[in-house]
């Protein structure tokens, strides 16, 4: 029993004290757009090694056929349902104003307060829960179930820089700004405007072709050095911190930069934050692959599950 379990346990009984506390809290912000975080999970599942991706599709219900990508916007779906509204502040960090970093024991809270209970530590809970799969009974499998999607889900946000923002502002959502001709706001420019606008500039609105390139990139292209390094950190439990600090940092140096409220961003934005977008996207389902590799592969050594 060591930091992993504590963790499972506190977010049990946070979960109970939460159901009652949440209902005071303003509904936030979306996440990455239902777009986002199909690609994630479809760029993970692809790269699932043969027994990993056999237990993912035992867990997933039948009506999906085996398709990860299906259910990955399930935990947006669920988020302001009486059951669920506590997992609500699981899908961000709020950080300090200005100090473009993260520090989990300063910033992993809900708006109360309440420690572990923010993206990062959510994705560590969920893998710890997961690490007992193979203990499970049959009775178990529905809570596996929810742990795999939300997972899948969350390592999506993580990845999203605006996830990871300043709190004043709740990650962008209340910075009111015009996208090109539309009315929107920074945090949505960065969940979902750039993806659409990328999709029907370049693929046609053909979501299947933006993956496809997107798998190029680090298959044969741009990204092809840099992907394996893309799942290096210390422990499972430990990649989420680097995660965040990633993204706060890319919120600032290219999300918040030079953005005025109320101005219009555009082509210029437009073009030099796609990248961005676009690599997260693809970092993100990498990583989701590492994890779920780790967690449910054959060589189950690297980690100490949870007494
Ligand atoms: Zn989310």
């Amino acid at each position: 029993m060591g930091r992993i379990g504590e963790l499972v346990r506190l977010c049990r009984c946070v979960n109970v004290v939460l159901v009652g506390l949440v209902l005071i809290s303003a509904p936030k912000a979306q996440a990455w757009s239902k777009e986002g975080h199909i690609m994630t999970c479809q760029i993970a599942q692809a790269l699932l090694e043969p027994h990993a991706a056999e237990v993912v599709k035992n867990l997933l219900p039948d009506y999906v056929d085996g398709d990860l990508s299906a259910l990955c916007t399930w935990p947006d779906q669920i988020r302001h349902w009486y059951k669920y509204r506590w997992t609500s502040s699981l899908h961000f960090i709020d950080t300090p104003d200005k100090a473009c970093t993260f520090d989990y024991s300063r910033d992993c809270h809900d708006p109360h307060g309440v420690k572990d209970m923010c993206v990062a530590g959510a994705i560590k809970n969920f893998t710890s829960q997961l690490m007992h799969y193979r203990e499970g009974s049959s009775d178990r499998r529905y809570n596996m179930t929810e742990a795999l999607l939300f997972l899948s889900h969350l390592v999506g946000d993580i990845h999203q820089p605006m996830h990871v923002g300043f709190t004043s502002d709740e990650g962008g959502n209340t910075i009111q700004l015009r996208w090109f001709r539309h009315k929107s706001n920074l945090h949505h420019v960065w969940d979902r405007e750039i993806i659409l606008t990328a999709a029907a500039d370049y693929y046609g609105k053909d979501m299947l072709l933006f993956l496809k390139d997107i798998q190029t990139n680090f298959t044969h292209g741009i990204w092809s050095e840099d992907v394996q390094s893309w799942g290096d950190c210390d422990s499972l439990l430990s990649c989420p911190n680097k995660y965040a600090a990633e993204s706060i940092s890319l919120a600032c140096k290219w999300g918040y930069k030079g953005v005025e409220p109320g101005e219009t961003l555009a082509d210029e934005y437009f073009n030099s934050r796609m990248p961005i977008v676009v690599k997260r996207i693809a970092q993100g389902g990498v990583r989701l692959s590492m994890i779920l590799n780790t967690i449910f592969g054959k060589n189950h050594h690297e980690i100490a599950a949870p007494a």
